[in-house]
């Protein structure tokens, strides 16, 4: 039986720079991923090789924009293993139903001067709303890349111009209050406040959606972060596709000596006297560990579906029926089509300009559209009437993802994971049949066509992944891409609950990272750092204590004293 010092259940992006963090501090990692290729939901794959060969596709995350608040790809050096990454400009284009259109650059100044050409006071707010968010996200930057309950690692991410920023958002009794109110309200209440035109308000309701949410939804309307860190960091995608950036990860964990097992499901956590000892794996292989089992699946899964329920009792009697009842899943996940295509997009209503195709394309004709499609999932409605999308064609930023002359295009729909009134029919039980799911994305195409004709007749192939089957193949619980919802009270030091927020769990030597885990979902790689931290944290408290005393100090007397 082999026995490494850390095995990582998942080797999705999370877990991949989990285990190149450990690698790199000297210790023995496996990583069993139960799909053929590791990366989760960060993977590009030529997955129409019959129909489209030699198309690649991002089979679920594109745009990157929260990895670029955070030092993964610096402190790993991923570009010396692989990782190239290119920054969108446009970042953003929305037609509207009247011809007029959204168009966001990466520059602020830009972006104002086309809203400018429909709203004087529109450009002003804009610049002024950005501003606001750019310095929130500075400020709550350093929150992000440290454990929640880490106060010293919080601190030493402050440097001069974040604690500039944190001063300038909650500085004063009318600031905090002010940020209070703003991580109280809705997006939508947020815009209204702000904003007049729907042309402005309805691509950045949609964005803000993006949290898995509808746009009333009161207490995220920290979901307006989506379209300020477009504009700073700014927006990028890895040369190759999303899966370059699990390929260099890949690349690195491998130069360290890590080990990455496909095809490897893991089904049993062993515990031994309360402590995690290993993993057993659907085909009955046990291995063994000497310091740790991290789990890069969600707190759910881990603890209702792959433990002895009496080796979880005894650790917290509590957990488990709080697993269950507590952790918000609103049924909301994603139904994606893949296309292969013989041209672009032409939005010939909208004086087509290829740059259009460069950032984001959303199809959010309104606010309340974008409502629909968010407030139905959650009823297990399919909001396919009058569909709202967001749509990628990767191809015109980097052509090297398809044959010569040749386009993929990327579209996200959001949909329930379980139909109502279809319950055990379809694909485990969630209502999702073959049928079904190409229905729907002949509707979402149509509406699509609306606005870019096109899309039908440059169609080569098609792939498209009903929400069940997303769910299969992530292994995530109802579908849920984050894991857990993205909700506030599900956020920092609650996520996935308090007792188990710090990436630590009541079982001695099992750790959590992951979506699931603080800040949460997307690209960013942050739960898999902080983890790490904690994770060597209680392997060498003070080594580590002592770092990262040493490095918070180095960072305030460097935010303190003036430069030379
Ligand atoms: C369609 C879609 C589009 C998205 N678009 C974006 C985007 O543009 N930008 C963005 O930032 N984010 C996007 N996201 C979200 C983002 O991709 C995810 O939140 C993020 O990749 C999660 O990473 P993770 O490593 O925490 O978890 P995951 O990627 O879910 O990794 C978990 C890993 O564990 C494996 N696994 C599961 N069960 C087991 C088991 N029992 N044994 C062994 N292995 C197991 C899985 O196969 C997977 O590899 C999108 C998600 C989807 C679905």
């Amino acid at each position: 039986m082999e026995s490494y010092d850390v095995i990582v259940i998942g080797a999705g992006h999370n877990g991949l720079v989990c285990a190149a963090y450990l690698l790199k501090a000297g210790y023995r990692v496996l990583l069993l991923e139960k799909r053929t290729v590791p990366g989760g939901a960060a993977t590009t794959e030529e997955v129409i090789p019959d129909q489209a060969p030699g198309f690649q596709f991002n089979l679920c995350a594109i745009d990157h924009e929260l990895i670029h608040l955070g030092p993964v790809v610096q402190e790993l050096e991923l570009t010396k293993y692989g990782l190239e990454y290119l920054f969108c400009d446009p970042v953003v284009f929305c037609p509207h139903p009247n011809g007029q259109a959204f168009l966001a650059h990466r520059s602020l100044e830009q972006t104002c001067a086309e809203i400018e050409r429909y709203s004087a006071r529109d450009a002003r707010k804009y610049r002024e709303f950005m501003e606001y968010w750019q310095r929130l996200v500075s400020a709550l930057a350093p929150i992000f890349n440290a454990p929640p309950k880490s106060l010293i690692d919080i601190a030493g991410n402050y440097d001069l111009g974040k604690i500039k920023d944190l001063v300038a958002s909650v500085g004063s009794t009318q600031k905090a209050l002010e940020f209070i109110r703003t991580m109280l309200t809705s997006a939508e209440d947020l815009l209204n406040e702000w904003f007049d035109s729907e042309i402005i308000k309805a691509p950045l309701a949609r964005l803000s959606a993006e949290m898995g949410v509808p746009p009333s939804q009161k207490n995220l309307a920290i979901g307006a972060m989506m379209m300020s860190t477009r504009h700073h960091p700014g927006m990028a995608r890895p040369k190759g596709g999303t899966g370059a950036l699990t390929k260099a990860l890949v690349n690195l964990v491998n130069a360290l000596g890590g080990e990455i097992l496909t095809d490897q499901r893991v089904k049993q956590i062993l515990v031994d006297e309360g402590r995690a000892v290993g993993v057993r794996t659907a085909n009955g292989t046990e291995y063994r560990v000497k310091h740790g089992v991290i789990s890069n699946i969600d707190a759910q899964r881990l603890f209702l579906h792959c433990m002895d329920a009496a080796d979880v009792d005894a650790a917290d009697p509590n957990l488990r029926e709080r697993l269950e009842r507590r952790i918000i899943n609103n049924n909301e996940t994603i139904l994606k089509i893949d296309l292969a295509m013989s041209e672009p997009l032409r939005f010939q209503h909208h004086n087509h300009q290829d740059e259009y195709l460069i950032g984001s394309v959303l199809i959010a004709d309104s606010v309340r559209q974008v409502e629909i499609a968010h407030a139905e999932p959650a009823m297990g409605k399919i909001p396919d009437a009058d569909p709202s999308m967001y749509v990628v064609q990767p191809t015109m930023l980097d052509p090297s993802m398809a044959p010569d002359g040749k386009h993929t295009l990327w579209i996200e729909f959001f949909a329930p994971y379980q139909i109502e009134g279809r319950q055990g029919t379809g694909l485990n039980g969630t209502g999702w049949t073959d049928d079904l799911k190409h229905q729907v994305a002949d509707r979402v195409i149509d509406k699509l066509a609306e606005y870019a004709p096109n899309v039908k007749q440059a169609t080569i192939a098609r792939r498209v992944e009903s929400p069940a089957e997303l769910g299969e193949r992530l292994g995530a619980f109802k579908g849920n891409y984050y894991h857990i919802d993205m909700t506030l009270e599900q956020m920092v030091f609650f996520r996935p609950l308090p007792e188990i927020a710090n990436y630590k769990t009541p079982i001695a030597g099992l750790f959590l990272t992951g979506a699931g885990t603080h800040p949460g979902g997307s690209i960013s790689g942050m739960p898999g750092r902080n983890c790490a931290r904690v994770f060597l944290q209680t392997q060498q408290p003070l080594a580590q204590t002592w770092r990262d005393i040493r490095n918070s100090l180095k960072s305030t007397l460097a935010a303190v004293l003036p430069k030379s």
